[in-house]
């Protein structure tokens, strides 16, 4: 029998009702056998995350105030849980112990950690299957990095003998003992570090979108679903803003080529996105998507000769980096170069930035393109076919806007395009109907 392993998102373990459908998916298929639950999300827009209260009442216990009022909202939330689904479980015990960790400012991170670790006990009661505490198999080290060395060592050594278990995503445990989570979003990681841990056929995770879209629907209506994806192009789409996984959820079953495939809690029957190494299976559209953030600025420098000058760009990223600014991208031309940066972070440093530029290398002028939005064009696809990047630039320029800025990637995974803020939304339309219509 193959090896699943499921990953639920906050939305679908928000209450009772989304336990049940959560429960007909995992028992629908019998190779569905490790679980990763996150903490209870939203029931409704407006609804509180419990992984937020925790994070609350934390804040209220730390100062030594009284915290009881949302501690109880806290608890209410599990037990109408498990009275709806009729449980045979109190978690009276485990309620007590976390006043008194709270009352001991037992930490933020342990804090936060109680809100999977009380709904994989749930879970585990309502399947049948066993728990195992995440700090049992997930480990950081003195540092608080992940320690994938150690956490293998202690994940077989806990599953080996169990094939059917729930793992409560998000947290693990330090060389002295304390609890540390990932960052937000982090059951993703879990769930990916377990597959691997498993050498899972599969590592499903669960959300409430069927997979990814080919652009924001907030921007582009009713975008075509993205069949498949491979890493890198999920790379590229992340960094620029399609957030349906964490970032680093990526990197466990990447090494190994477990597949990801997202899947929807509410509507089990459709595909989702899977993702890929690359190879298997096909979109049907010569771009697999396209992201893109508002708020990057160009510093953009004019030197005579400036391309006899060795060392010149090295100066000039250099300014930066002692900044501590990353930048996105350097365009450049013969006498000229730009650094695309966040404009938050040069605006911060603007004044020394420049005087510091103006002692390193001495520019003719230095001039700031602001409010420049960034668009990633994304698909592997792109490589073998000629004309897409005209595409995209006339898809462009058929609207008027002006482009302040491409780039493309080195390995032809993606073209970058730098247009101004206003023109995002209409830049972003364009593009989608000249791929996908
Ligand atoms: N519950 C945590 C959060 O809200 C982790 C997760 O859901 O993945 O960030």
């Amino acid at each position: 029998m193959g090896i699943k392993v499921v990953k639920f998102g906050g939305s679908s373990l928000a209450d009772a009702n989304q336990f049940k459908k959560v429960k007909n998916i995992i028992t629908s298929d019998m190779e569905r056998r490790y679980v990763v639950p996150s903490a209870p999300g939203k029931r409704f827009s407006d609804d509180i995350k419990v992984t937020d209260m925790l994070y609350k009442c934390y804040e209220i216990a730390s100062k030594d105030e009284d915290f009881s009022e949302i501690f109880e909202k806290i608890c209410h939330r599990y037990n109408e849980i498990i009275a709806e689904l009729s449980l045979d479980l109190s978690l009276e015990d485990e309620y007590k112990k976390m006043w008194t960790d709270f009352k001991n400012h037992m930490g933020r991170d342990y804090a936060a950690s109680r809100g999977e670790y009380l709904n994989g006990i749930i879970l585990a009661k309502y399947l049948g299957y066993k728990f195992i505490d995440a700090a049992k198999v997930i480990h950081f080290d003195e540092k608080g990095n992940y320690d994938d060395e150690k956490t293998m060592e202690y994940m077989a050594k806990y599953l080996s003998d169990t094939d059917r278990a729930v793992i409560p995503g998000f947290y693990g445990i330090t060389p002295n003992d304390t609890i540390k989570t990932f960052s937000r979003g982090g059951s993703d990681i879990t769930g990916s570090i377990v597959a691997k841990a498993v050498m899972a056929d599969i590592y499903e995770n669960w959300t409430d979108v069927s997979g990814f879209l080919m652009a924001d629907p907030r921007i582009v209506k009713d975008p075509k679903p993205i069949k498949y994806i491979t890493y890198a192009e999920l790379r590229e789409l992340s960094y620029m803003g399609a957030t349906v996984l964490h970032e680093d959820a990526i990197f466990p079953v990447r090494t190994s080529g477990i597949p990801i495939n997202i899947r929807n809690t509410n509507e089990p029957s459709a595909p989702g996105t899977m993702i890929v190494a690359g190879g298997e299976g096909a979109n049907d559209y010569v771009i697999t998507g396209i992201a893109g953030k508002k708020g990057f600025c160009s510093v953009t420098l004019e030197k005579d000769m400036m391309n006899n000058e060795v060392g010149f760009g090295r100066r000039v990223l250099q300014v930066f980096e002692n900044h501590n600014i990353c930048f996105e991208h350097i365009p450049s031309g013969i006498d000229t170069m730009g650094v695309v940066v966040r404009q938050e972070d040069l605006e911060k440093n603007k004044e020394s930035i420049y005087k510091d530029i103006q002692a390193k290398v001495n520019p003719d002028s230095i001039s700031l393109v602001k409010d420049m939005s960034l668009i990633a064009v994304v698909g592997k696809g792109m490589v073998s076919q000629i004309g897409t990047a005209s595409m995209v630039f006339k898809a462009i320029s058929d609207k008027g806007i002006n482009i302040r800025m491409i780039d493309q990637g080195s390995c032809e995974l993606n073209i970058i395009i730098g247009v101004d803020e206003k023109d995002f939304d209409t830049a972003m339309n364009a593009i989608y109907d000249a791929f996908v219509k």
